[in-house]
């Protein structure tokens, strides 16, 4: 098999990826352009295109974040489930239905699922356009502060004109 290219590299050679001292930035494109990023994932023994996983571009470290571009008619091909984590499913365009356990739920522009570790879940797109969608992936109970609980006031000027 040749070898592929991983998005990390393709974005760094093409200058898509910066890093900071306490941060890494990375430009993906349009959404529209997702399929530009094909992927081996070795748990299917396949090369998928229209998914990107975020944790090795940004080296996340307390959470899995997908961005998905499912095209018309595309079904999942199979069911899946967690041990630990809990995914929340962020519809950003197109139409869709998610199999949740013996639910089925219809998702759209501006959905979002939340779905416990051991739901058995699967989507597919049943509108016209493609679907697009960001999923989450976060260890289950694992958030101590939030929001405004953990965000501390630094008092730094910030120089824009950099
Ligand atoms: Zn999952």
């Amino acid at each position: 098999m040749e070898t592929m290219q991983s998005t990390r590299e393709k974005l760094v050679e093409d200058g898509k990826l910066q890093t900071g001292g306490h941060y890494t930035a990375a430009h993906l494109g349009k959404m529209a352009g997702l399929d530009g990023y094909p992927m081996y994932l070795p748990s299917l023994k396949r090369t998928v295109t229209g998914k990107v996983f975020i944790k090795d571009l940004l080296d996340t470290t307390g959470s899995e974040i997908s961005m998905n571009k499912v095209p018309p008619g595309f079904e999942m091909p199979f069911s899946h489930a967690h041990k630990h984590n809990e995914e929340v499913f962020i519809f950003l365009g197109g139409k869709g239905q998610m199999s949740i356990d013996d639910d089925i739920i219809e998702v759209e522009e501006g959905s979002m699922v939340r779905l416990e570790p051991k739901a058995v879940r699967s989507f597919r797109n049943t509108g016209d356009t493609e679907l697009y969608f960001i999923c989450i992936q976060t260890r289950e109970k694992s958030l101590q502060g939030y929001t405004t609980e953990d965000g501390i006031k630094v008092d730094r000027e910030i120089n824009w004109q950099k």
